[in-house]
């Protein structure tokens, strides 16, 4: 009704604060080397300097965009800095940020084929396109008896693969039911902790996950997995599914994929392939062999949001047959019955995970393949890999350090030889410096530093500056062994 009023946002002040926002995302880039990478924030200091009370009347927007300056900054510890090297990147990049906002302002529900075709459809498309450019096996094409989905994580990923995996052991008798406790689940000590969290959800429960040995390199001994097999089948047990990781977090380990899938399919177990952050490598040719043995996988995980320049959130979860998901995930109520999904020529997402609603997230990867194409992502892949493989040249040349792990790609595992503290005491001086961030794992027992390149803009320059200001800090000590 004109005249009635209104607290909304017109479509001319969104235009104009909209314009503002993404200036300010602009200037961030360019002002991003500026700030300490890690936050100095102090616990509960953030959160101290907000009102107390939410306001009681509107404020104008111009004071909250100047809120995210003075408030918000000093405590973001900066992942999109190009001198973030700590865990695995998220890293983001401009056609990721734009899909992103234009799926905010759709605002679409896609949990249906029918409560927003495109949204299932480009989802369908851009995750063949992806499935052709990783060079994937066929069987996870749409057009297959498998396909792709986009999860928010890689570790909802495994869970989806687990309950299927759990429902094809038990001929989705434990939906029904329940788990009785015999089920048993296998990965390798080196695994991400999400598989942990996944047994524990899926009812498959913490006792009955085995975490195989690994060799030198943090690979999964495959001989060590069969033994356990043959060992729970002997107990009776029921083993049903082994998570094979490409790219460990710790290390880059990456498992033995063609001898663990042998094993699998002797077994009749379901294999998932976990390559969240370095299944992105598969898009250059020389760096395809992470994956050899995925024909044998059931169903496969990478995140684009970690090393692929699409902002968080963003997995992309395949199987091969799409039925034993379905049926695991499916649950229909009369209210979500529509024509479409009866005729069942259309996709339903909601059935390929834990929630119903999802979020149009196929947008952002869609501007993210179009606007680099294959060429520019292959570029910036291979670049990364680079300038990793130029980092552990130089430390491997360094007397005082040495490298921890192999670094087949993105992931440099490196110490001071002086032993745990000299590491920690070094690391903690460069975050503290905020020069740069690094984090570290643990190998063999002994503290190793993490050197992760994978941030959208990190450059030669920037990986120089790395090596110099810890050969700097390094030359603070004395070499005490
Ligand atoms: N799997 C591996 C190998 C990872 O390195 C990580 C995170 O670093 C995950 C899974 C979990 O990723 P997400 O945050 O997408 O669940």
């Amino acid at each position: 009704m004109p005249g009635e009023k209104t607290f909304h946002m017109t479509p001319d002040e969104f235009r104009r604060h909209g314009h503002a926002v993404v200036d300010w995302i602009a200037d961030y880039y360019a002002r991003i080397e500026t700030f300490p990478v890690l936050s100095r924030a102090e616990p509960g200091r953030i959160r101290a300097s907000l009102p107390a009370a939410p306001p009681g009347k509107g404020e104008s927007f111009p004071t909250i965009l100047a809120d995210i300056e003075r408030l918000i900054v000093p405590g973001i510890t900066h992942w999109q800095s190009p001198n973030f090297y700590a865990f695995f990147p998220s890293n983001a990049s401009g056609p990721a940020i734009l899909g992103d906002l234009l799926s905010s302002g759709l605002g679409v529900q896609g949990m249906l084929w029918a409560t927003s075709p495109a949204c299932t459809e480009l989802e369908t498309h851009v995750l063949d396109w992806l499935v052709h450019m990783l060079a994937l096996p066929q069987k996870f094409l749409s057009t297959s008896s498998g396909g792709g989905v986009i999860q928010d994580t890689a570790s909802s990923a495994s869970l989806c693969a687990l309950l299927a995996a759990r429902e094809r052991a038990t001929n989705f008798a434990s939906n029904l039911r329940g788990c009785d406790g015999k089920l048993v689940a296998y990965t390798s000590s080196q695994a991400h902790s999400s598989i942990e969290k996944a047994v524990q959800i899926a009812g498959v429960g913490r006792d009955n996950l085995r975490l195989i040995e690994v060799d030198q390199n943090f690979a999964m001994r495959p001989e060590a997995l069969t033994r356990q097999i043959e060992q729970d089948h002997r107990a009776n047990l029921v083993p049903c599914f082994v998570c094979a990781t490409v790219g460990t977090t710790s290390s880059n380990g990456i498992d033995p994929v063609p001898q663990i899938g042998r094993i699998c399919r002797e077994h009749k177990l379901w294999l998932h392939v976990d390559a969240a952050m370095s299944g992105t490598a598969a898009l250059c040719p020389e760096f395809r062999n992470i994956h050899a043995g995925l024909d044998f996988a059931d169903s496969y995980c990478f995140n684009p949001h970690k090393w692929m320049f699409t902002n968080f959130d963003c997995d992309c979860f395949y199987v091969a047959d799409r039925k034993a998901l379905i049926q695991t995930l499916s649950v229909l109520p009369e209210y979500l019955r529509n024509k479409a999904t009866e005729t069942g020529a259309v996709i339903d997402y909601r059935d390929w995970q834990i929630p119903l609603g999802r979020r149009f997230r196929s947008l952002k990867l869609w501007f993210v393949i179009r606007h680099y194409g294959v060429e520019g992502l292959q570029h910036h892949i291979r670049g990364h890999v680079e300038l990793a493989q130029k980092f552990a040249e130089w430390v491997n040349k360094d007397e005082r350090f040495e490298l921890a792990a192999p670094a087949p790609l993105n992931l440099v595992c490196f110490r001071h030889k002086a032993g745990d503290e000299i590491n920690q005491s070094l690391m903690d001086r460069l975050n503290r410096s905020g020069d740069l961030y690094l984090t570290h794992t643990r190998l063999n027992d002994r503290l190793t530093l993490r050197l992760c390149v994978g941030q959208t803009n990190t450059t030669a320059r920037h990986i120089e500056k790395a090596w110099k200001r810890i050969q700097e800090e390094a030359a603070k000590f004395k070499m005490s062994a």
